[in-house]
Formats: C-alpha cells, sequence, structure tokens
C-alpha cells in the first residue's frame, strides 16, 4: 500500500492544507504514516513568514535527500509559501525534489498524488531506508482518535495590507475569499466526520466577504454557528482596522463561539507602527480592544507582537512594555523581527540582532508574569473543554483546551483515546502555571450542552477519590 508522510511548518492555514492533502491522499488508497523513513511520499509543507522557518525547511530537505539516496523511488515534494516564494532557487538548489507546487496549486498537488498511487506496491520501503538514523520531526497528517474532533477551514486566502514585514501577499496573493457555499459544504463534511469545534482560518478574517453574497465575517460566523451539529466556532486572526461595532455586536450575541478573540497588536509605537504600514494607531488599538472589552467582558484577548523592529529604539519599545503590562492580554506570541527577502522592511536600516532577543526576554517577563496571573483567575472554577488527546509529556494524563484557549491537563486511568467519543470533559481546576493549569477530571459529555455524566472508574484519578462525581 501507498504510504504518504506529511510535515508542516507554520501557521493553521497550513494544517489546514495539510489535513485536506492527507485526506485527499488516504481516499486515493494512501496509508498516512508518522515517519518519514516509513513513507513512499514525502511532503513538506512549509512556511517563510520568518527567517528559521525557511532555513528548517532546506534543513529538512538536506536530511530527507538521505532518505531518497539510499532509496531512489521515494518521492519528494515542498508545498506552502516557501515553494511559492523559491520555486526556481528549488530547482537549483534543491534539484532532487519531485514536486513544486505553490499556495495556489494544492488540488493540483492532491490530483498529482492519486496518479502516483498505483506506483508503488505493497512492499516495504526498502531496508536500506530502516538503516538509517531517524530523522524526527511529526508527521501532521496523521489522524488519532481526537484529531478529528476539531477542524480548520480556510475562508480565505492571501492578504491585502502589505505590512512592510509581511512576505504573505507576495507568496499568497492579495484577498481570495472563498465562496460560502463551498466553506458550508466543507464544514458539513468536517462535521459528518467527527468535527465538535470549527476554527476558522484566514489571515484577516474579519475582512471577510462572500464573493457571491457580499456576507460579512459577522454573517459568516453567524452561518456557522447554527449548522447542525457544529458545537464549537473559533477563528483566526484578526485585524484592527476590520474591527467594527457590528462585529464587536455580533461577537458577543453569536452562539456556541470560542471566548477567544486574537488581534495582533505588533508595537505599542506609533512610529514603529507606521514604518510597519499596521493603518492604525497605537491609541486606535487601545480604543478598540476596550471596545471590544465592554461587549465581550469574559472572552481572553490575545495578541502578537515583533520586538527588534528596525528603527525601533528603547523608548518605543517602552511603550510596547507599557501597554503590556495594563494587562489586556491572556496570552501574547512575540518575536524578534527578521527580515524577509523582498519586503520593504528588509530594505531598512536593521538592529542588531542581539538588541531584538534581549527586548524579547525583556517583554516574557512582564508577559509571563500577566499569563500565569490569568490562568491562577480560573483556580478553582470548574469548566466544560474539548479533549485534544494524551499530554505529550505525559500520556498517562489527558490534555483539554478551554473556550478561551488554555491547555489544561489532567490525570486519567486507562486508556486515554476512550474519551475521545465522549470528549467534553468537566475540570477542576487545581493549579495555574505559565503553559496552563492542571486541573482533576469531574465528570465527562457526548456534547457541549450536554448534562455531565459520572467518569467511569478506570477514568478517575485514583490519587484523589475525595471529588463527588455529579
Ligand atoms: S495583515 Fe499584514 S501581517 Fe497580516 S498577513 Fe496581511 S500583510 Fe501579513
Amino acid at each position: 500500500m501507498a504510504s504518504l508522510y506529511v510535515e508542516t511548518h507554520g501557521c493553521q492555514m497550513n494544517e489546514a492544507d495539510s489535513r485536506y492533502l492527507s485526506e485527499r491522499a488516504a481516499a486515493a488508497g494512501y496509508e498516512i504514516v508518522d515517519q518519514p523513513d516509513r513513507a513512499n511520499v514525502l511532503i513538506l509543507n512549509t512556511c517563510t513568514v520568518r527567517d528559521n522557518a525557511e532555513k528548517r525547511a532546506y534543513g529538512r530537505l538536506g536530511h530527507y535527500k538521505r532518505l531518497k539516496d539510499a532509496d531512489p523511488t521515494l518521492r519528494l515534494v515542498v508545498c506552502g509559501c516557501l515553494a511559492e516564494q523559491d520555486r526556481h532557487i528549488m530547482q537549483q538548489r534543491v534539484p532532487y525534489v519531485d514536486g513544486i507546487f505553490g499556495t495556489k496549486e494544492l488540488r493540483h498537488l492532491g490530483d498529482t498524488l492519486a496518479s502516483w498511487v498505483s506506483e508503488f506496491g505493497d512492499e516495504e520501503v526498502v531496508e536500506a531506508r530502516a538503516l538509517l538514523a531517524p530523522l524526527g520531526g511529526r508527521g501532521d497528517g496523521l489522524v488519532d482518535a481526537f484529531t478529528p474532533l476539531r477542524a480548520y477551514v480556510n475562508v480565505q486566502r492571501g492578504c491585502s495590507y502589505y505590512c512592510s514585514y509581511c512576505i504573505v501577499p507576495q507568496v499568497r496573493g492579495r484577498f481570495d475569499h472563498r465562496l460560502l457555499t463551498e466553506i458550508d459544504d466543507e464544514i458539513r463534511a468536517r462535521v459528518a466526520g467527527g468535527a465538535r469545534e470549527i476554527t476558522l482560518v484566514g489571515q484577516t478574517v474579519n475582512a471577510y466577504a462572500d464573493p457571491a453574497s457580499g456576507l460579512n465575517f459577522a454573517g459568516l460566523l453567524a452561518h456557522v454557528a447554527a449548522l447542525p451539529g457544529v458545537e464549537r466556532v473559533g477563528f483566526l486572526t484578526s485585524h484592527p482596522k476590520d474591527l467594527s461595532d457590528d462585529l464587536l455586536a455580533a461577537l458577543a450575541k453569536t452562539p456556541r463561539l470560542n471566548q477567544r478573540f486574537h488581534l495582533a497588536m505588533q508595537s505599542g509605537s506609533n512610529p514603529i507602527l507606521r514604518k510597519m504600514n499596521r493603518k492604525y494607531t497605537i491609541e486606535e488599538y487601545v480604543e478598540r480592544i476596550e471596545r471590544f472589552r465592554s461587549f465581550c467582558p469574559d472572552w481572553a484577548l490575545t495578541t502578537d507582537i515583533i520586538v527588534g523592529f528596525p528603527g525601533e529604539s528603547e523608548a518605543d519599545f517602552q511603550q510596547t512594555l507599557e501597554i503590556v503590562e495594563r494587562g489586556y492580554f491572556a496570552q501574547v506570541y512575540a518575536f524578534v523581527y527578521s527580515p524577509r527577502r523582498g519586503t520593504p522592511a528588509a530594505k531598512m536600516e536593521q538592529l542588531d540582532p542581539a538588541i531584538g532577543a534581549e527586548r524579547l526576554t525583556r517583554l516574557m517577563e512582564v508577559v509571563n508574569r500577566h499569563v500565569q496571573a490569568y490562568h491562577a483567575r480560573k483556580v478553582g472554577t470548574v469548566v466544560r473543554a474539548l479533549a485534544q488527546g494524551p499530554s505529550r509529556k505525559d500520556p498517562q494524563r489527558i490534555s483539554v483546551k478551554t473556550s478561551d484557549n488554555v491547555t489544561i491537563v489532567a490525570p486519567v486511568h486507562g486508556d486515554v483515546s476512550r474519551l475521545a467519543s465522549t470528549p467534553w470533559l468537566d475540570l477542576r481546576i487545581d493549579a495555574a502555571h505559565i503553559w496552563g493549569c492542571s486541573g482533576t477530571v469531574l465528570g465527562m459529555a457526548e456534547r457541549v450542552d450536554a448534562e455531565r455524566q459520572a467518569v467511569a472508574p478506570m477514568v478517575i484519578d485514583l490519587l484523589a477519590p475525595q471529588v463527588a462525581l455529579a
């Protein structure tokens, strides 16, 4: 049987694309495997958002060449943003690659995989490959019992905002909104396949407009939340420029939304925001998040910040720190700026990278304090959250995500995968950490709004028998 390994770098859009490719390949007769040295076809789905993502992708291709040298029948494919950006460079730099597919050629790649399937017989991959040292990595296309519970659905490709540091408009093109009818079909299919939570993804989802009807993002959310079988709806990521009061009112009143809103800030300094071409001032950003808070008082607000951008002075950085110190954010994804070829910011005078690294350390000290305080406010409460699967660090613990995107880990006994069929868990939160919370399973439910069931004895934390089961 033909086998496929998919490795994904980058954002949720790439994850959604990898899932699509894995499903197409499985339907065409491939087995999806979790180790590259067990596959007939390797797909590397790449990212260009940061310099190290690019270096990592070329590093992985170098590793994969060793597999191909050992077994020339292996097919190696690159897709995603780096494939789009470096299509011509790759033909010179990694000529052993069998296919390069840009961001708009996913269907073509799916067709190509289907056309290859009959070329691989039933024999195991050649023995010489098994002798190679394991390459590591993770098979993101791999499906476990918990995977179908969550579905990422792309609603939009590309972006038309041209932030000066960002390569997305070059590699993914301008906004290309997907038809509501296509989104609707995909979500119904995902729900039929077991999805409980749908996350709508796009570079700027709140700019969505259905090409056929003009339906806006608020309308899309209402439509998706009302689809039969959809239990929760999330979305990533939003731009402050498109955050109207109408959308905020829609967030507050649409049922079944996850209570987490991600709104990238990037910097607390107006001169830096201008150089980034972000299209808002910090005063406008703060006004928007305070409006957001008045509509959605209990939601988590999360953000992105870049430090060490060209021209960022210590005073600019202090303004960023000052906004974070106000405690608006439940989580901050912070990065040191890295220049991307072909972007305006790459031509600006660059700061010493050590300055960015040092600022990131200082920023993370403040971020971690606020994140832990956010988590600490949950201690003693009981939440209902959707199972994610066994904890990576300890397979005897279940990892769940709350509606506001906090990870909780709790001990269970017996086979954790049993929880995939009754995946809503009620947990008492016992302790707060920077990474999330630890807790105790109190009960489980088949659906988000169903009555809590007692936990079967083998699932109860036997170390905490004093917990009363409802
Ligand atoms: S809004 Fe800016 S950072 Fe986000 S994808 Fe568009 S150009 Fe890139």
